[in-house]
């Protein structure tokens, strides 16, 4: 590539931050020349270039001062003395207080979620407190309900991981054994019931791994929210703290629901409200669609570092009768229309097989744990995720993309709201 790379260099005083944008089709390289500095909590190394690819926006704060190399191309690129992030660390030391006396009391360390409407930096906020924690030796558990975007798995599913070191600075948390359940749809409004089932579900295998590890346990539970906070949105959160048993919810510049959680939430558990940060960026619509199709070709093709991918899916041939395809949810139906004793609502919650034919062109689709039709699918988790990208109604084949070269794990696969079309970007 011919492309024009300028270089600049910014000194940062104690408590400032330099937060950029990548311009589109670009992409910018940064190294840490002096001093210590971190990115959403991960330390940055000197000397070590990081790359960062189209469309990141990235704040490098430093708590001593120090000096930073940009090179490439940025949309916009600043100093900001003027940041949350001493609250931020105030609140990690109160939950470290509480991890402490759990170690000593054997009790169970903090719950803690995050809410807060959309673009608020909730998710850059978990992802701190995990690295954090992280750092100093902890293993939280990182559960992220948010449906739209997705950072354990993709979008459309939930997911959790155990965080034992802080995240990569360009790849985000390192996903060992992460833990996904299937919803289908990028918005918990499509499907409340579902949704709200796999919460309970998630919570349930929490509950479940924090007894088996003390460590986990005791470095507690962060979790991350989508940000539909009205009307059902609201009841949604309620039943996620609910399920969890959280101890804190942190409230991302939203005095409204601060006020709503304090009147509902029971004693035990504290509501804080917490400024967003300056540099958070606000997504239209379009750029979070955006977003989520990068997630989904970020599962197949990994992270891009220096412009190249890190791995590649693997397209195969399978006979239409190796596979069985089912979508979650039919659509409701008056009640008088239903079986007897069946409500409607008992709809939502219904496998449906569906067909093999054009309409699932291009759609991504879970593959279930579930041992059969029998077993309960909508509750098993997910083994990954594959792109129906063909198909051929004569030899009755699809042709799918894998992110391995191994046979299909399971054979019931649950198909998603989500399309991926496998072109470069
Ligand atoms: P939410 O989870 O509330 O939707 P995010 O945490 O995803 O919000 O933040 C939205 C975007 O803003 C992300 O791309 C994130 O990298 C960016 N961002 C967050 N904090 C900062 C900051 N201090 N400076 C620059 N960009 C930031």
């Amino acid at each position: 590539m011919s492309e024009e790379k300028s270089v600049e260099e910014y000194r940062l005083n104690a408590d400032e931050e330099l937060r950029f944008e990548v311009e589109a089709n670009a992409s910018v390289q940064m190294e840490l020349l002096e001093g210590m500095a971190e990115v959403f909590g991960s330390e940055l190394t000197k000397g070590k270039v990081y790359n960062f690819d189209q469309g990141s926006k990235v704040a490098v704060f430093t708590w001593h001062g120090c000096l930073i190399k940009l090179q490439g191309r940025t949309e916009v690129a600043y100093v900001a003395k003027e940041t949350p992030m001493v609250m931020y660390i105030n609140t990690h030391a109160a939950l470290e207080q509480m991890r402490e006396k759990a170690e000593s009391d054997n009790t169970r360390g903090p719950r803690v979620m995050v809410v807060g409407p959309t673009d608020v930096g909730k998710s850059t906020l978990t992802r701190l407190l995990c690295n954090y924690a992280a750092r100093l030796g902890r293993a939280p558990l990182f559960v992220d309900l948010d449906v739209g975007q997705g950072q354990v798995s993709i979008p459309g599913t939930i997911g959790s991981v155990v965080v034992e070191r802080p995240a990569d600075v360009e790849e985000g948390f390192h996903l060992n054994a992460p833990l996904v359940f299937h919803y289908g749809h990028t918005a918990p409004s499509t499907n409340p019931q579902l949704y709200k089932l796999i919460v309970s579900r998630m919570a349930e295998v929490t509950n479940l791994k924090c007894e088996k590890q003390r460590k986990v346990s005791i470095s507690g539970v962060v979790i991350n929210t989508g940000g539909w906070i009205k009307g059902g949105g609201y009841d949604s959160l309620k039943h996620a703290a609910g399920s969890f048993e959280v101890d804190v919810i942190i409230v991302l510049d939203q005095e409204r629901l601060y006020n709503e959680l304090k009147r509902d939430m029971p004693e035990f558990v504290k509501v804080i409200l917490l400024p967003k940060s300056g540099g958070v960026v606000e997504r239209n619509q379009h750029q979070r669609s955006d977003a989520r199709d990068s997630r989904i070709r970020e599962y197949f093709y990994g992270v891009k570092i220096n412009g190249k991918d890190s791995f590649f899916p693997h397209p195969m041939d399978i006979p239409f009768s190796s596979v069985k395809l089912y979508k979650i949810g039919a659509p409701a139906l008056p009640d008088a229309c239903l079986p007897l004793g069946m409500k409607s609502q008992d709809n939502k919650l219904k496998l449906v097989p569906i067909r093999p034919g054009i309409n699932i062109l291009h759609h991504v689709f879970s593959v279930s744990s579930a041992a059969s039709v029998e077993d309960n699918v909508i509750e098993s988790n997910t083994l990954g995720h594959v792109v129906i990208s063909g198909l051929d109604t004569e030899k009755e084949t699809f042709n799918i993309l894998s992110p391995s070269q191994n046979p299909l794990p399971n054979d019931i696969l649950l198909i998603l709201d989500l399309q991926f079309m496998d072109i470069e970007i």
